[in-house]
């Protein structure tokens, strides 16, 4: 493990030294600010090409290039330049590229039983996108939820950076002393990408080097999503940014329950969806709108600055609903690989100066804990094969709900966000018969256990469904002793028989 570490260190030292002889030119996009005569403005807006980044009383906010302008120009719309193209910028008291390097390094060496540093791949211009993950066992997988902050995907929005480093240090520091450090420690794997975007960052734009928006580069409504990690084939990388190649990688590579990515501009919680086909001004509720509501109202109620805006109720909003985004990273990860999450708006002005960063932290800490910790809730379990025992790569859905969440295959470990009620859970895996589990009840608190073994129809493991297993399924029905044969979850009945003999005869399934 150390060995690893001081390699990524070394090569990352190499890398920042050649990146020194050559600077960077300056991004071509500037920032600058129209007035709205109505709603449809913004689509207009939007439909030039622009970058909007803000909407607000009456105002956009929006990144230009000199194209843009020119198009405006010829519509006669007015604006005004907020910051030029290349600005130097101030980041002074931030950490940069260097200084979290060695920072991350520090942790992962002084805590290295709970910690594990990696190199999610290198930006545009050969900087590591670190990924920090902290949990109780971190070389093993285990029947826990995984987590991830990602902070800083736009290189001049830095205060989410520093909160996460704030985080990561009570979590370590408060590992084995404090109780709420501890719980979370021991039963989630938190991730932390705190510069998703470290060109950016170091040369003080938005975008990447290649003068791209990574928040505007992830596949996108509705091309891209015609199908999603369980039923669609392998995911192409190809001609995606190569910062967002690496999360995307990431994200497949794990099974993340729930995640948040930072930005300022605004003081806000985002949910999903920011494009669902609807204009701009719209709301694009997902299947589990209300509970994207309690997701985002669990960050956004400590935050009293955010509770209180003047603009958003209760400091959170439907993407679509402010303005729309086509190829965001949360409608990604919530449509194709079921993760939930949403996007944090931290402050109104973009780069505040870094004597704040304590006060953002403070109204922060509570809203970032309580978003982790509800990571917790809904139902989980492991589904597995009845027979052997061997984890599954499954579909986990609930009645009346489109949108379906897969297992960690690793661990046959799913987790399901709910809300408290009753729901009946329906479980599907590839040469399995789908099973259901009727009357699950979630209240408040820690997520309700159901595991689920899953059956070939093959009872008794000889290798085939055959006349034994048929024998067997009609023996369990005419004397009720339900062990083994409710292959389908509705407790032993004819189902269970004509499902074995439709199997035997192989003649399709239920589906
Ligand atoms: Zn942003």
């Amino acid at each position: 493990m150390s060995a690893t570490r001081v390699m990524f260190g070394a090569l990352a030292l190499m890398a920042y030294s050649a990146l020194i002889a050559a600077e960077p030119a300056p991004s071509q996009w500037q920032e600058i600010e129209l007035s709205l005569s109505g709603p449809a403005d913004v689509q207009a807006i939007s439909d030039l090409g622009l970058i909007i980044d803000d909407v607000a009383a009456g105002h956009v906010t929006a990144y230009a290039r000199p194209e843009h302008l020119e198009a405006l120009h010829k519509l006669g719309i007015a604006y005004t330049v907020v910051v030029e193209a290349g600005a130097p910028k101030d980041f002074s008291g931030y950490h940069d590229y260097v200084a979290l390097t060695a920072e991350l390094e520090q942790y992962a060496a002084e805590f290295a039983s709970i910690t594990r540093l990696i190199s999610l791949g290198q930006s545009v211009e050969g900087r590591e996108l670190w990924a920090l993950l902290i949990t109780g066992n971190p070389g093993e997988e285990e029947d826990e939820p995984e987590f991830k902050y990602v902070a800083t995907m736009h290189g001049d929005e830095p205060v989410g950076t520093e909160n996460c480093l704030r985080l990561i240090d009570y979590l370590l520091r408060g590992h084995g002393t404090d109780n709420r450090a501890t719980a979370l420690v021991e039963s989630t794997a938190i991730w932390f990408v705190p510069h998703m975007n470290p060109d950016g960052n170091s040369n003080g734009s938005r975008s990447n080097a290649h003068d791209v928006d990574l928040n505007r580069d992830f596949p996108a409504y509705p091309t891209d999503f015609t199908q999603n990690y369980f039923d669609g084939g392998a995911i192409s990388l190809e001609g995606r940014e190569p910062e967002v190649q690496h999360v995307m990688a990431w994200a497949l590579a794990n099974s993340f329950v729930l995640s948040a990515n930072t930005h300022t501009g605004s003081l806000v919680v985002n949910y999903p969806y920011d494009d669902d086909g609807v204009p701009s001004g719209v709301p694009a509720p997902t299947p589990d709108e209300e509970l994207f509501q309690y997701l985002s109202l669990q960050y956004a109620m400590f935050n009293p600055p955010m509770y209180n805006s003047p603009e958003f109720e209760n400091g959170i909003t439907n993407g679509a609903a402010w303005y729309t985004i086509s190829g965001g990273m949360q409608d990604w990860n919530y449509r194709f690989v079921s993760c939930f999450e949403v996007t944090l708006e931290l402050s109104e002005i973009k780069k505040p100066s870094s004597t704040q960063l304590p006060q953002f932290w403070e109204e922060n800490r509570e809203s970032m804990l309580a978003y982790l910790e509800a990571v917790h809730i809904g139902a989980r379990g492991l589904v597995t094969d009845r027979l052997t025992g061997a984890p599954l790569w499954a579909e986990v859905r609930v009645e009346g709900n489109a949108q379906p969440v897969f297992t960690d295959p690793d661990v046959g470990d799913y987790h399901r966000l709910l809300l408290p009620g009753e729901y009946r859970l329906q479980v599907r895996a590839p040469g399995y018969i789908p099973f259901e589990v009727e009357g699950v009840a979630v209240t408040e608190g820690p997520a309700t256990r159901v595991d689920v073994g899953l059956s070939t129809g093959d009872l008794d493991g000889d290798g085939a469904v055959n006349a034994v297993d048929i024998q067997s399924v009609l023996e369990s029905i005419l004397s009720a002793d339900p062990s083994g044969a409710d292959v389908d979850g509705g407790g032993v009945t004819v189902t269970d028989l004509q499902t074995v003999v439709n199997l035997a005869l192989r003649r399709p399934g239920p589906e």
